[in-house]
């Protein structure tokens, strides 16, 4: 399966050259901030209310470096049981090992840079961390979505939302399933005495 190309944010890209030639274990942190135009274009299936604001951390793991982003956004999502939108406060926190194409200091190119194209430093020393993000702003939402815990979602009979209103449904159906359960001890009793 071929995943569609994420934009290449410019918040997101960083150029590690520097940090490439330093010794194992240097470290990079910096703030980010992606604004919410930025946001939005990273997967269509994400509805952004408020920027991404974090720290990234870069760190030199001798042939590769591991990239950590943690921060905040919120998303607008549909609560599965009322179908009403709400906003999710989402905090993102993950890391992921980024390895270079290029040599730093012989410019040779270097094999076994992994698998995963979205991973790897490109030939001009960018790691780039818009994809590590999109994945991150899609695998960290709730399953399922709800507004609240105890959202008492829709009236199955009348529609309406039962956060909101009351209806008379509920009483009915309580009242028919008791009436089914009495049919059913009448049943067991006629059948207990057809027994004896
Ligand atoms: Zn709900
Ligand atoms: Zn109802």
């Amino acid at each position: 399966m071929v995943s569609p190309q994420p934009p290449h944010l410019i918040e997101l890209q960083y150029n590690v050259a520097g940090l490439l030639q330093e010794p194992t274990g240097s470290v990079r942190t910096t703030d980010v901030k992606v604004p919410i135009s930025q946001l939005s274009q990273i997967d269509e299936s994400v509805d952004v209310m408020a920027p991404f604001a974090g720290t990234v951390r870069l760190l030199n793991a001798s042939d590769s470096i591991l990239a950590r982003i943690e921060g905040d956004t919120v998303l607008r999502l549909t609560c599965a049981r009322c179908l009403e939108p709400f906003a999710h406060a989402l905090h993102i926190d993950l890391e992921e090992e980024f390895r270079p194409r290029i040599d730093i200091f012989t410019g040779a190119v270097l094999p076994n840079v992994g698998e995963d194209a979205s991973l790897i430093i490109n030939e001009y020393h960018v790691l780039d961390l818009s994809e590590v993000l999109r994945q991150a702003m899609l695998l960290t939402q709730p399953l399922p979505p709800l507004c609240r815990d105890d959202c008492a979602g829709l009236c199955p009979t009348c529609g309406v939302n039962k956060n909101l209103e009351t209806c008379d449904c509920h009483t009915v159906e309580i009242d028919s399933r008791w009436a089914a359960l009495s049919a059913l001890s009448q049943n067991d009793s006629n059948n207990l005495s057809g027994v004896k």
